[in-house]
């Protein structure tokens, strides 16, 4: 840095090196005039990363400092692309007039822009939360905070120590853009390894008890924290109270918007882990991560972004509250039955803009006018949607009827003060409805007359001087001017005082001209000074009103995500599930919500688990059958009964589940440095460790990853681990190529096997999609790989090889035991980060001697 060479820095450049030395780990935006500079690192960091030109600038050093800069009004997508890159970015401005100053001109940093505090929406997906998640760690367990400063939600809950898993999947359900953690934090690595988050390390006095209560109760001015369910040390308050301390030191200005604190429990949502998220396309697809073929693609017909972050968050968070997931069915079941009424709704709320986003602009006073006209064009609508739900039956909708506020007196101060159609830029005047102010409109008029006075001097002096292409005109540097064309310059009369001489022509001045100048010019000032702080008051009434207003919205945003439902419930022929805790699950020609959108004629199917005889579906059938879509359908449906939607079939009940659990497909994790196998027995190692019986569990071929012997001893073992009731007693479907397993109904207690039916003809087999009773018994792979389009010859030699296979097949010969099945005890492993060996998952007595068949063994 230049602050370690010798020589005097000027004292701009003092200026520069105090404020960064206050803003070490973010590249500093100093506002120079019309720019933003960069100087030294960061101006050799951002010119590369936002491939702009490197120059110098002279700072009384010998040597230039190395610069670079952007102009102001661009700054926003320079800042996203850098945020984007990992780097926090620092906005420096210039806080007093430069006009006024008597030396240097002030500046502070007036925000640091960071993943987690970004609010520009140019760098915002409107339909999603922008999380930032603040964990704290100590001997006690976990306190977890979130934030979404777009919106002003604030959340916290806490974990026990021994709950580190439960941890990641609560992180899993929000994907915060950015994770605060505490210095004892123990998992980092984990976490930067499972997430794309950027995380930050903070102090640790930020998070102590003291600090926090302090921060907490400063910021909602209360004497306590007692109203928000929380006491002074409590895990939720050490990671809250931290999370503040970041939020104001990032934003420096007012956090009015975050006006309350819910403390909730985790455990009134069902549990979801990251692989199942991903696995079951809840948001968006495994191959594109787009959201078209999403769940939520499918779901999503909202019309407000209130409503796609809404629906996208109980997608994300589905319910095990029996009551509560009834309260959202009815009122999805009574918008449903009423199209004309929905259609009025969808209208409404059609031109209802992002309130919760637009709130926090007004209170971090970044708001134009534009925004609160979008504001009282939102609120404009609301007095029509209460009306429309006056005679609401179901009792959420009865509510919102009695809560929702119709905001009349935003939507008057706004409609009074501002034009409809108001300029982006709130510095340049021209935006404040005339009759508002008489100020306002005595200057417009001197302004107007301004013109007039100018028009008429015109006409006089072209008459006095004889001059008829004589002009007034202005320029930014010279104000007022009369210009006249060289051709007629000897007309000029005396008192024209000459102020610039261009190749064609003159340019004059008169006593007169200067006058009117004056006026005009002063009026145009006061004008955008007047305009400018009147916008401003009308901005922090609003401000004021912060509260009301979050709450009209999130009522907008729950009301468009039900009528989505509605929507798509009507749509598609969706059937009213009855959800309850009876732990059965019985689909009648269920279909998955994705796949029938696609496919042209989807084959329904039904579904029975249970408690007890049917607790476990062994499902076998030829490749490409459709059992995965079958097990995924299984699993969506009730994931979607449980979020409050109508699901895809002609009949359902869904006793609720905690947990859904997915072993599907096949993914390397080589960034981890884990092999398919590896992850997928970690994944299965979670699910042995994690279920209960009212858990519903999807495994998608275990054991496939290894040697055949090895990879059936391992389901088979998993198999009989799930179906004691003693160790988990889960619903599960579980999909299988190992015909040897359909051996298993009948002797153990709640299998059943299942099969997707499929005709054979001759060498080709037509898939049928229907899941019937009973076994395969075989994969009829060849076929499919023949569809495929493998070469002839070997496909003839895949024949000839099976059938030697078949005719020595080692399994057939060893009759595989099922008495010897208790040697486990459940016991709770805690995995190291990113190692775990066989022996951690199973135990080293997993395979009891006498029934292991090893591949060693086949080779020899
Ligand atoms: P593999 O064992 O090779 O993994 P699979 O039995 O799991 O195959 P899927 O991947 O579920 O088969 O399905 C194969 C194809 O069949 C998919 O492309 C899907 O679109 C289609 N499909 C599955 N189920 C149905 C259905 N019920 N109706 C219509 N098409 C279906």
């Amino acid at each position: 840095m230049a602050s370690s060479t010798p020589g005097v820095l000027t004292p701009m450049m003092q200026q520069y090196l105090d404020i960064k030395g206050r803003n070490e780990n973010c590249i500093l935006f100093f506002r120079l005039g019309d720019f933003y500079e960069m100087f030294f690192e960061d101006a050799i960091t951002a010119s590369k990363e936002l491939d702009i030109v490197l120059t110098g600038r002279d700072c009384g050093q010998e040597q230039k400092a190395p610069m670079c800069g952007i102009p102001y009004h661009s700054a926003d997508s320079y800042i996203a692309k850098l945020v984007e890159k990992g780097y926090n970015v620092a906005v420096c401005e210039q806080t007093e007039d430069p006009k006024l100053a008597k030396s240097l001109v002030k500046r502070e940093v007036i925000r640091v822009v960071t993943p987690g505090t970004v609010i520009d929406a140019s760098m915002l997906d409107e339909g999603k939360n922008n999380y930032i998640a603040c964990l704290f760690q100590d001997k006690r367990g976990f306190g977890l905070a979130l934030a979404d400063v777009t919106t002003g939600e604030f959340a916290a809950t806490s974990f026990p120590i021994e709950a580190e898993k439960r941890v990641l999947d609560e992180i899993a359900k929000f994907q915060p853009a950015e994770i605060i953690l505490n210095e004892a934090f123990s998992f980092r690595r984990t976490l930067e390894g499972i997430f794309s988050a950027k995380t930050t390390v903070r102090p640790d006095w930020t998070f102590s008890g003291e600090n926090a209560f302090r921060k907490l109760t400063e910021h909602f001015r209360t004497l306590n924290l007692l109203g928000f369910g929380m006491k002074e040390n409590d895990l939720e308050a050490n990671a809250a109270g931290a999370m503040l301390e970041f939020l104001s030191e990032m934003q420096k200005s007012s956090l009015a918007h975050i006006s309350s604190i819910r403390k909730y429990s985790h455990q009134k949502c069902m549990v979801l882990d990251l692989s199942s998220r991903r696995n079951l396309e809840l948001t968006e697809t495994i191959r594109d991560k787009s959201k078209k073929n999403s769940l939520l693609g499918v779901l999503d017909q909202t019309k407000t972004a209130l409503g796609a972050r809404a629906l996208r968050r109980w997608i994300e968070q589905p319910l095990v509250s029996v009551k509560d997931i009834a309260l959202r069915l009815d009122s999805v079941e009574e918008l449903k039955m009423l199209p004309i009424l929905r259609g009025d709704l969808r209208g409404l709320l059609a031109s209802i803009h992002d309130m919760e986003r637009i709130m926090a602009k007004v209170v971090y006073q970044t708001a134009n006018c534009r925004d609160l006209v979008a504001l009282k064009n939102s609120v404009k609508n609301l007095p029509a949607i209460k009306s429309i739900l006056s005679d609401s039956k179901a009792s959420l909708l009865a509510r919102m009827h009695s809560e929702i506020d119709s905001l009349e007196d935003i939507w008057s101060a706004i409609e009074k003060t501002l034009t409809d159609d108001p300029p982006f830029s709130v510095r340049d005047g021209g935006f404040i409805r005339s009759g508002f102010s008489a100020e306002l409109d005595r200057l417009r008029e001197a302004k107007e007359s301004g013109s007039q006075w100018l028009a008429d001097l015109e006409s006089k002096e072209k008459l006095e001087t004889g001059i008829k292409n004589l002009k007034i005109r202005y320029n930014k540097v010279f104000g007022y001017y009369i210009e006249i064309s060289n051709s007629n310059i000897h007309l000029a009369p005396q008192r024209y005082v000459r102020r610039q001489t261009l190749a064609n022509c003159e340019r004059y001045v008169t006593d007169e001209l200067k006058k009117i100048e004056d006026e005009i010019l002063g009026a145009d000032e006061k004008i955008t000074d007047l305009e400018y702080s009147l916008f401003v008051q009308l901005r922090s009434g609003i401000a004021e009103q912060v509260l009301r207003i979050q709450k009209a919205a999130a009522s907008i945003a729950a009301l468009d995500a039900l009528q989505s439902l509605a929507e798509v419930a009507d749509r598609c022929r969706y059937c009213k599930p009855v959800v309850d805790n009876s732990g059965i699950i019985s689909i009648s020609e269920g279909r998955h919500p994705v796949v029938e959108q696609m496919a042209g004629a989807f084959i329904p199917n039904d579904t029975e688990l249970d408690l007890n005889d049917n607790r476990l579906a062994i499902i076998t059938g030829p490749n490409m059958a459709g059992k995965s879509t079958y097990m995924r359908q299984v699993a969506l449906l009730v994931l979607m009964a449980q979020a409050g939607s109508f699901i895809p079939a002609d009949r359902a009940r869904i006793g609720i589940v905690d947990r859904i659990f997915t072993r599907v497909g096949a993914a390397d994790d080589l960034a981890s440095g884990q092999s398919t196998f590896m992850v997928e027995m970690n994944e299965v190692a979670n699910i042995l460790n994690n279920s209960s019986k009212r858990s519903l569990l999807v495994l998608d071929e275990i054991g496939r990853g290894t040697s055949t012997f090895d990879g059936l001893s391992i389901a088979w073992a998993v198999l009989e681990y799930i179906a004691d009731i003693s160790l988990i007693g889960a619903k599960t479907l579980f999909a299988t190529h190992y015909h040897e397993l359909t051996e298993l109904e009948g002797k153990i207690d709640g299998v059943k096997n299942y099969c997707v039916k499929v005709l054979e003809q001759g060498d080709d087999i037509i898939f049928l999609r229907k899941i019937a009773r009973g076994g395969a018994d075989h994969s009829y792979g060849i076929q499919v790989a023949r569809l495929a389009g493998l070469p002839e010859a070997v496909l003839e030699r895949s024949k000839e090889i099976l059938a030697d296979l078949n005719s020595n097949d080692i399994a057939r010969k060893t009759p595989l035991k099922t008495e010897a099945i208790r040697p486990y005890k459940r016991k709770k492993i805690r995995v190291p980060e990113n190692q775990m060996l066989m022996q951690d998952v199973f135990g080293s007595d997993m395979f009891p001697n006498e029934t292991s068949v090893r591949s060693a063994d086949l080779e020899s």
